[in-house]
């Protein structure tokens, strides 16, 4: 045997490992599914939705990857203990904290045809089906808000991705050059998700000038004062390029008045940018709709079915109105790619690689697809309306509760609330309940500061959130007020 063959035999025994034949794959899907029955069982028998006292997952680090093999069941005994206990559990109901969603168990069933079909999704002529599954989806997403049908969108990782890659189409629509930035006026209000000014900054666009607009008591923009900052801007020179609303802010679940942001719009010309990523998909039911007038209006938008559609994490999506922006922002083209453009191409179908910044991407779409289809619509729609009925409820509820004061009744399904009892001052208290919340950790509930007042917040949108949820807050929250008033123990 020549030295070539004698080393390509040896190097492909060794590598043959890297395809588990069936036997292995049955024990490794056998195995799987049994530590995953076996945690959602226990969230459902009274888990916790948050533990602060299991460690900080270091066992992790301290073991290292070695040249051969391990155990399945004691790698995931490792990650049963370093990962799955302690922290935060955003797969529970119990999550009532920052913005949950949950994680359907069949889009995991998704991902993992996804991963071992291992289809591409960027380019139409590498897989046309997966490419309309995603446009699909996406098609699907622009008729829920109302946009017609030039629009275009992308499935990306999540909101913060979809928020960028949106600015940066408008940066682009706009004809934005370096020149131009310092003149240019984006306004948002110090209720946008902090992902648009990270966003902002990593588009190039630090040196725009930035207006914070005032608020009116619900957290929404006010357009009277957003008029008249537009109308001092123009005097001196200036241009207003750019607003980013909010369908559904992260703080107080707010609802910018668009209809009203988009006659300004009309008017002064910037391009009208809507975050939508937490209450996008409220659009889902006859009273969200309600809630969400005008969401056509806007220029782009941001959805996260990780948030509203209770898919797991990584899946937010950008809608560009005139899509043809969108692809103006994103187009290519490399000698490397040429064979892409001959052949087959389906002028409907658009490439998500021409339409966002990815090119070898997760085929997202199919975490999404199956549980829609498996499901049916009607599931999806009841329980997005379950979340608003239940933030109402909580609202209801809280005056049962001593020294509660209330923030305004919830536009979507997040709640603000504090205690105010006397001889505290008020921070300070209702910093020691949040701790003591977490302590106990039923239920998993958030804390912000608006305006230099701590509130707690009650954000309600896992789809394994129900009455029940509700209730057990209700009564956790109880029990940590006594504790920390000082009533018990
Ligand atoms: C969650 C959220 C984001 C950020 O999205 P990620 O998916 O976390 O990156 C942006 N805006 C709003 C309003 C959000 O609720």
């Amino acid at each position: 045997m020549s030295l070539t063959l004698e080393k390509i035999t040896a190097l492909e025994a060794a590598a043959l490992q890297l395809e588990p034949g069936v036997r292995d794959r049955q024990n490794y899907l056998e195995v799987t599914h049994q530590v995953a029955e076996e945690f959602l069982e226990a969230m459902a028998s009274n888990g916790k939705a948050y533990i602060s006292d299991e460690g900080d997952g270091s066992a992790l680090t301290n073991s290292p990857f070695e040249e051969s093999g391990a155990e399945i069941q004691q790698l995931w005994d490792l990650y049963d203990a370093q990962v799955n206990h302690p922290g935060i559990n955003p797969a529970s109901g119990g999550h009532l904290g920052y913005i949950p969603g949950g994680g359907v168990y069949t889009a995991a069933l998704g991902d993992f045809m996804a991963a071992v079909t291992n289809r591409y999704a960027g380019i139409f002529y590498g897989n046309p089906g997966a490419v309309r599954m995603e446009n699909m989806l996406l098609r699907w997403c622009a008729d829920l808000i109302g946009y017609p049908a030039s629009a275009a969108g992308v499935l990306l990782s999540g909101g913060s991705i979809a928020n960028l890659t949106c600015i940066v189409t408008a940066r682009e629509a706009k004809g934005l050059k370096c020149a131009n930035i310092p003149k240019s006026v984006i306004y948002l209000t110090e209720q946008v998700h902090h992902c648009v000014t990270k966003a902002l900054r990593i588009a190039g666009l630090s040196e725009a000038q930035l207006r914070f607009v005032p608020m009116d008591e619900g957290y929404r923009m006010d357009t009277a004062a957003l008029r008249s900052l537009l109308k001092t801007d123009l005097e001196q020179g200036l241009s207003p390029f750019l607003v980013v609303a909010s369908a559904g802010t992260t703080d107080a679940g707010a609802v910018d008045p668009i209809p009203e942001i988009a006659a300004l719009r009309d008017e002064y010309g910037f391009w009208l940018h809507l975050d939508a990523a937490y209450g996008g998909f409220f659009a889902l039911c006859e009273e969200g709709r309600r809630l969400l007038p005008g969401m056509d209006l806007s220029d782009s938008i941001v959805m996260d079915p990780h948030k509203g559609m209770f898919l797991p994490y990584g899946l937010g999506l950008a809608l560009v109105k005139e899509g043809r922006h969108l692809a103006a922002a994103h187009q290519f083209s490399a000698n490397y790619m040429q064979d892409a453009d001959s052949g087959g191409i389906d002028p409907m179908e658009m490439s998500p690689a021409e339409l966002g910044p990815e090119l070898t991407k997760h085929f997202r779409g199919l975490r999404m697809w199956l549980p829609m289809k498996l499901h049916g619509l009607g599931a999806f729609r009841a329980c997005v309306e379950e979340k608003l009925w239940l933030a109402r409820y909580f609202w209801e509820g809280l005056p049962a509760l001593p020294h509660v004061e209330r923030g305004p009744w919830p536009d979507l399904s997040v709640v603000l609330y504090r205690f105010c009892p006397p001889n505290w001052e008020p921070n300070d208290f209702n910093q020691r309940l949040m701790a003591a919340c977490h302590r106990d950790g039923r239920v998993f509930l958030s804390s912000t500061t608006i305006e230099g007042q701590v509130y707690l917040r009650l954000a309600c949108l896992s789809f394994r959130t129900h009455r029940d949820t509700i209730d057990l807050c209700f009564a956790m929250l109880k029990e940590n007020l006594d504790l920390v008033l000082g009533l018990k123990n």
